[in-house]
């Protein structure tokens, strides 16, 4: 036999053992002949470089340095998952999606494993990239780290798909997590606080062979990609599982929101004796045609849902009530607690919300209150428990002023938050919109960093985000921490965002409600600023998804004088305050005000594509059909019920080419 061989068949023999041990929990050989096996391996490799494989075995002791994550913008968004907590919550999502999908629906049910969320991408059965979740969009390339993780396949087994995602949690079993613990404890060095939170710093740590010591799991649960040939979540479970994925047996396939909670309140006993934490069930639609007719919202996929475990509860003491200014002027009363111990972390302080919240809790500082810690990370208060309450104490009074600038806060009707109005004057306002103005979603301004704002604010150098533009490097130079270098790329980075289009410019002046999702509406319909500042509420309110709330802050935003003088000089400046001449190619009204249902599967073009094309030709795309739909585009497969509901209502339908022709 020759080396290449020789080396070859080491490495098929030490990945079923890993696979045996790691996937299954059922070794067949002892830790000892493992360890000779890898040795032997290991001296080969060094001898031979020639026979080099990133995804031999050896490589899984790491050693790899990543001083900076890389950041990898996600083929398919991370979503998040919509929770619910109750038997009623379940119904009203399976009422609400039987209206948009034809048929019988099955759910999987499987556990909510907590840990950090990781992407693996595997082309021709070779894992390539692990990138974390990050905010959904982009996260950090952590492959070096991952490769360590014993559970994760290096190279896949059986018939496996030539390209895809698949999703999963890493986390970290109590028994390794306790274990890591007792040493730390041994060396005089504090325990970490829960298994998560240790997942998750782990899979940034810089040197890949400390993340090789710790005792990580992977745990997958979705397949992600285009023409898989997989019709259901339950079967690429077994696919994955197939390929040599570690893929909990606990998934089930149900018939019923009966069935589910049942699946419920079996976990909710049983999750104490798994190796891991958890924190709930994920519910998903089974059949993938129905999930992609389901398709997302904003956030999260309607076809799934999360059903959270009962929180764990503590009591503590109100020690003060405290009031903080956001962005927009809104006040936010926050509890500060007594340090208690609550689900792993300890718990200083809560979110009182506003004054009704306060009024309603009849919370009074000195009380013994109720803090609950369900799936989000800031802690609520529940309760006050009134039986231990001071014969002395005093209701709580809302503040009347501004905590910052001592200006009287205002509450308009029907809203549930006060305001401080002094917008051109109070100083985290003043902040916080500038802040906004710079952030990724917004200008991205690389280089400037939130307290970098504080600071220039605070030091006079800048008062509005136009200010920014004016910024010298000599300025910049005498701040706290600021070197040539980072004086060179703040100035760099500012310089850089008058590339950034105008959807992005508008959502970044902070104009209230003025979300992401509006700003794009605005940009769209308007295409440019000059346009909007001068539009009527009438014409406003006419634009899809604007309503009278969002219409009359953009009014107000545009009769601030302030606001104007800004807005010139960003225009002097020359950021994009109009839609580009690229970005206005492909852009008609040909289909304005028509509310269009796209369903079925098409041949020439995928069905984003097709919703795009809809939303670029000035048209509305809608997920159910009613009496305001003017058309269908349907490819093969429409429901049944879908075609008797257009038929009833006289709605034509069209095909994907017919369509085409339409809009040319
Ligand atoms: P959340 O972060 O609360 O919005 O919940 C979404 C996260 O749940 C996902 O990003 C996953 O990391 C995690 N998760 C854990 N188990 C599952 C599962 N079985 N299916 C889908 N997501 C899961
Ligand atoms: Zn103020």
């Amino acid at each position: 036999m020759n080396i290449e061989q020789h080396i070859q068949n080491l490495r098929r023999e030490l990945r079923d053992h890993n696979y045996n041990y790691y996937v299954l929990d059922n070794p067949t050989v002892s830790d000892y002949d493992f360890d000779i096996k890898l040795k032997e391996l290991q001296e080969l490799e060094t001898k031979h470089p020639e026979f080099f494989d990133a995804n031999s075995p050896t490589q899984r002791v790491g050693g790899a340095i990543t001083k900076n994550f890389e950041t990898i913008v996600h083929e398919h968004r991370m979503y998040s998952l919509d929770n619910s907590y109750s038997k009623e919550d379940l119904q009203d999502w399976e009422t609400r999606i039987k209206k948009l999908v034809d048929g019988d629906i099955q759910y999987t049910c499987e556990l909510k494993y907590d840990g950090a969320s990781i992407s693996l991408t595997y082309e021709n059965g070779l894992l390539t990239k692990a990138v974390t979740r990050g905010d959904g969009f982009q996260g950090d390339n952590v492959t070096a780290n991952i490769k360590t993780i014993k559970s994760v396949p290096l190279q896949l087994k059986g018939d496996y798909l030539p390209k895809f995602d698949i999703r999963g949690e890493i986390v970290l079993p109590f028994d390794g997590f306790n274990k890591m613990n007792e040493e730390r404890i041994e060396l005089g060095e504090e325990p970490y606080r829960n298994p998560r939170n240790t997942a998750s710093g782990s899979l940034k740590l810089q040197d890949s062979a400390e993340v090789a010591k710790r005792p990580l799991e992977c745990l997958l649960y979705n397949l992600t990609g285009s023409n898989l040939g997989i019709r259901t979540q339950y079967e690429s479970l077994e696919k994955a599982r197939q390929w040599g994925f570690k893929v909990p047996d606990a998934a089930k396939l149900v018939n019923s929101i009966e069935e589910v909670l049942e699946f419920v309140e079996y976990w909710n006993v049983h999750r104490h004796d798994l190796p891991y934490e958890t924190d709930g069930v994920v519910i998903k639609v089974n059949n993938l045609q129905q999930q992609e007719e389901l398709g997302y919202t904003a956030k999260a996929p309607r076809w799934a849902m999360a059903y959270k475990f009962k929180a764990e509860q503590v009591s503590t003491k109100l020690n003060s009530i405290t009031y903080q200014v956001g962005r927009t002027g809104a006040i936010t009363p926050v509890a500060n607690l007594e340090p208690v111990e609550l689900a792993g972390t300890t718990v200083k302080r809560a979110s009182l919300h506003n004054a009704d919240q306060i009024e309603k809790l009849d919370i009074r500082v000195g009380d013994e209150v109720f803090v609950e810690k369900g799936g989000e990370i800031i802690p609520k208060i529940i309760a006050v428990d009134f039986a231990k309450r001071d014969s002395n104490s005093n209701p709580t009074l809302y503040i009347t002023n501004c905590p910052e600038c001592n200006t009287e806060l205002i509450r308009q009707e029907g809203e549930a938050q006060h305001y401080c109005p002094n917008y051109n004057g109070c100083n985290p306002q003043i902040i916080g919109r500038i802040q906004h103005f710079i952030s990724r979603k917004a200008m991205d301004i690389e280089g400037l960093g939130g307290e970098t704002v504080a600071l220039l604010v605070n030091e006079g150098l800048i008062n509005n985000y136009s200010d920014l533009y004016e910024l010298t490097k000599e300025q910049v130079m005498p701040l706290e921490r600021m070197a040539e270098k980072s004086a060179d790329n703040l100035v760099f980075g500012i310089d850089a965002s008058k590339k950034i289009p105008f959807e992005r410019v508008l959502f970044a002046l902070g104009i209230r409600f003025v979300g992401e999702t509006v700003a794009k509406k605005l940009a769209k319909h308007y295409k440019s600023i000059d346009v909007i500042a001068t539009a009527s509420e009438e014409d406003l309110v006419n634009v899809d998804e604007i309503g009278i709330k969002i219409a009359q802050s953009v009014l107000s935003f545009f009769k601030e004088e302030q606001n104007m003088l800004i807005l010139n000089r960003l225009k002097q400046f020359g950021v994009q305050l109009e839609m580009s001449a690229d970005q206005l190619i492909g852009q008609t009204n040909i289909l304005q005000g028509q509310s269009i249902v796209v369903t079925g599967v098409f041949e020439s073009i995928s069905r984003n594509d097709l919703k795009k094309l809809i939303e670029d030709n000035g048209g509305k795309v809608s997920s159910s059909i009613s009496s305001k739909t003017s058309y269908i585009v349907a490819g093969t497969n429409m429901g049944p019920s879908k075609k008797q509901k257009a038929e009833k209502l006289n709605i034509s339908i069209l095909n994907e080419y017919e369509f085409l022709q339409k809009i040319q």
